[in-house]
């Protein structure tokens, strides 16, 4: 018997997801369907399980007294993620926390649904607080302002501060400010062990990339004065981050079907412990930075 409605109407709306997106039909995103393309739960490591989309991560980290969301995807995802969710074995209502990524509705868009139906506490940085309370409409100083699709409000997220932890039973996660690709970034980290206690630094980083409205210019603009800064700063945390495994909101910027991959075909060592991921991340998103600044100089950004 599924108690919540949202898990009721999970499997059907799941399978006929492709015919209940009209919205994603049009050409405002058409990567959406792509993204929110179903794919079965797995276990990263220990107490980390992966409970997103195909192109959206969403990440399950549990404990026997409540489970942690980080990142609720699209609008349409929220089924999805509830339903791998139990197939995992754990019940919805437990997740007592939802913490999220950047508030884009790509990464955010799913929060309401997922908490309005758990029960669950959002938990966000006071900028992405405010995205969230208005669906999107509010975006100054987003690179991205008035080009971004809006989703379901969520009234009342919770705010941390930079550096300030949040757990559910023995389970600590830390909010980490890495602004730049938002004004309100956040990248979370936390520790997972096996079943002999072996314990692994896991790094949910948030999105580094520069992505910006037509006028938008990173390297001069009036509406996020402090992006470059944001950027460095973001660089240099994540890079100094103990971090044994990364997760990104978008998987394929740290590998994560590559490393599925590796896993399904026998890979004794776990292919998602890579100490380099996020040197590697950071100095991907350093170069993408790079190259834009280089082409709004060149006056050749398109
Ligand atoms: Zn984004």
């Amino acid at each position: 018997m599924l108690r919540s409605p949202l898990l009721r109407r999970a499997v059907p709306l799941a399978m006929a997801l492709w015919s209940v997106l009209p919205a994603f039909a049009d050409d405002s995103c058409d990567v959406c369907m792509q993204w929110n393309e179903p794919v079965d739960p797995f276990r990263i490591y220990g107490n980390t399980f992966y409970v997103g989309a195909k192109g959206l991560s969403s990440l399950l980290v549990t404990s026997p007294q409540g489970h942690i969301l980080i990142d609720g995807g699209l609008p349409e995802s929220a089924p999805l993620i509830a339903q791998n969710i139990v197939a995992l074995g754990f019940k919805f209502e437990d997740v007592k926390l939802i913490l999220n990524s950047h508030a884009h509705f790509d990464h955010a868009g799913g929060l309401a649904e997922l908490a309005r139906e758990s029960g669950a506490q959002v938990v966000t940085s006071p900028w992405s607080a405010m995205v969230l309370r208005s669906g999107g409409k509010f975006d100054a100083g987003d690179p991205q302002a008035g080009t971004l699709k809006r989703f379901p409000m969520w009234t009342h997220p919770q705010t941390v501060e930079d550096g300030q932890s949040v757990s559910v039973g023995g389970t600590q996660i830390t909010a980490h400010y890495t602004g730049g690709h938002t004004p309100g970034g956040l990248s979370w980290t936390w520790q997972s062990c096996d079943n002999n206690n072996h314990c692994l630094n896991m790094v949910y980083a948030d999105s580094l990339t520069p992505v910006a409205a037509p006028k938008f210019r990173f390297s001069k603009n009036k509406t996020y004065s402090n992006v470059l800064a944001d950027f460095e700063h973001s660089f240099q945390l994540i890079d100094a981050l103990p971090c044994d495994i990364l997760i990104t909101p978008h998987p394929d910027a740290s590998a994560l079907w590559a490393r599925r991959e590796a896993q399904e075909e026998g890979d004794t060592t776990n292919p998602y412990v890579d100490p380099q991921a996020c040197h590697n991340y950071v100095a991907i998103a350093r170069l993408a930075l790079q190259k834009r600044l280089a082409e709004e100089q060149a006056g050749t950004v398109k």
